[in-house]
């Protein structure tokens, strides 16, 4: 994917299109901008290079004239060699070597959705973040200025993580969730993204099945893909996901639930569920990886207990973050599981990062012995639940008779379900030519679907509102068709 994230100087002596030659033809010679890429469209080129069209029109001539570009099939200009910088020097095979790696790039769209929310001009009503709005700052920043007399240096830590910040946690988890486990049973993640990694590469061997709700987060990475795990999807109903549905030899699987406020559904896993499944994996020596980054979210109930605080059998690996509920730039996650199992996680981990950000880490530690961390989730809970019954009520208006929904007791997500078979990419690239960024929901899933995750929780409510009347527009035009 080529960007431009240049512009030639309006003030040079060098012409303008000369300018962009050079650009051009360096990024070719440095192995940036690989053999066969193919280079943005003319008018998307003179708008991000901030000149007429008639400027690139005649530096795309020169280019091809020198043979680095040529302009092809199906319209479009590739790039097509760089035997001239051979003159100089020969560059690696760059194309070859970025495809060789285990490690699988995103899909497109994810790759898309990366890059579109951090250009300004999209409201993103798909973002699973808390919006700008929410942050709270006068908390933080009470907590940053005490960093100086609470920070004793920034050593590396042991392999767990900061000692004070595993405490913290366990009692936090004892009290507030009935998880019971120690400090020697937490290792702290930069995300719970990270534990997702070390658990894929440490602890499944290549081949072996992870089972999943359908749909799920874990879907939209190619985290357990990579590591050569076969993912497999298991149907949900209105309490959570069928296990039964899960094959009885399971040796060597593992099961990744969100039971609560699940991403991109948000259903939540009843207590019933809850224990059955517990019981089922007892009985089939299945580990329950339980992912609860949004479970502090709930609006007016608690929701059921996490898996953890059920498990007699040590059968579940916990992860935490405070991504959802706070910060996700604080980069972290913790992991609650058997002390086995988080040594040999932190393990790797000492070999990967040799530990998450201290600094972050005596932050956390702040926010959560001060009370301070309790007092904002308070706040913030009422803060979404505002939003979620403002969401509701334009979906209520915007999209009855064309779509079906779910009512959120938590969390951050819609789960907007069109009820025909809709044309999916279109929808995507519309609704990003009048400028709203969507999360489809095929990238969550096994299959297509016809949903699209809403996110409430972070753009302005009246900017939602803008949003979904323009998506509930072009959801008619192909509904109707
Ligand atoms: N798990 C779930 C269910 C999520 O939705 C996300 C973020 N979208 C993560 C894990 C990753 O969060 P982080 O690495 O920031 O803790």
């Amino acid at each position: 994917m080529i960007e431009l994230d240049w512009k030639p100087t309006k003030n040079s002596p060098e012409p303008l299109y000369r300018q962009i030659v050079v650009y051009i033809r360096d990024k070719v010679a440095a192995g940036d901008w690989v053999i066969g890429s193919r280079l943005p469209s003319q008018r998307d080129m003179a708008e991000a290079f901030g000149v007429n069209r008639s400027t690139v029109v005649a530096a795309m001539e020169e280019l091809i004239s020198y043979g680095i570009l040529e302009s092809g099939y199906g319209g479009g200009t590739r790039v097509k060699s760089n035997t001239w910088s051979l003159l100089m020097s020969r560059p690696p095979d760059w194309s070859e070597y970025i495809k060789s790696g285990p490690f699988r790039a995103n899909l497109p769209t994810i790759q898309a959705i990366n890059r579109l929310e951090f250009e300004p001009g999209y409201i993103r009503i798909g973002t699973g973040e808390l919006s700008p709005d929410l942050y709270p700052e006068k908390l933080l920043t009470k907590i940053f200025r005490r960093m100086p007399e609470v920070v004793p240096n920034l050593g590396y830590l042991g392999a767990l993580g900061l000692p004070e910040l595993g405490r913290a946690i366990s009692e936090r988890l004892r009290e507030k969730q009935g998880i019971k486990v120690g400090p020697s049973n937490i290792l702290i993640t930069s995300g719970s993204l990270q534990a997702l990694q070390l658990i894929s590469v440490c602890m499944l061997k290549r081949g072996s099945a992870v089972y999943t709700e359908a749909p799920t987060y874990l879907k939209s990475l190619q985290v357990f893909q990579s590591a050569g795990m076969n993912m497999i999807g298991v149907p949900m109903d209105g309490e959570g996901i069928k296990y039964w549905h899960i094959k009885d030899d399971c040796k060597d699987s593992l099961l990744y639930t969100i039971p609560t406020f699940q991403n991109p559904t948000g259903t939540v896993m009843s207590e019933a569920r809850r224990k059955e499944l517990l019981n089922f994996a007892a009985g089939h020596r299945l580990p329950l990886l339980e992912d609860n980054a949004y479970g502090e979210l709930w609006f007016d109930a608690r929701p059921p207990k996490a898996l953890k605080a059920y498990d007699t059998t040590g059968s579940v690996i916990y992860l935490g973050t405070v991504s959802k509920t706070m910060a996700p730039g604080l980069r972290i996650g913790w992991v609650a599981g058997p002390e086995a199992v988080v040594q040999r996680l932190g393990d790797v981990k000492m070999q990967t990062d040799y530990g998450a950000s201290s600094v972050s880490q005596w932050v956390m530690t702040e926010l959560l012995t001060s009370g301070g961390y309790d007092e904002y989730l308070e706040k913030l809970r009422v803060e979404l639940k505002e939003r979620r019954d403002y969401a509701l009520a334009i979906l209520k208006e915007e999209f009855s008779g064309m779509a079906t929904w779910n009512v959120p007791e938590g969390g951050f997500y819609i789960w907007l379900r069109f009820d025909r078979k809709l044309p999916m990419d279109k929808i995507f690239s519309d609704a990003l030519k009048s400028g709203v960024l969507i999360n489809p929901g095929n990238i969550y899933d096994y299959g297509e679907n016809n949903a699209i995750r809403i996110s409430y929780a972070y753009a302005k409510p009246e900017e939602l509102k803008k949003a979904l009347k323009i998506l509930s527009g072009i959801g008619e035009k192909y509904y109707k068709r």
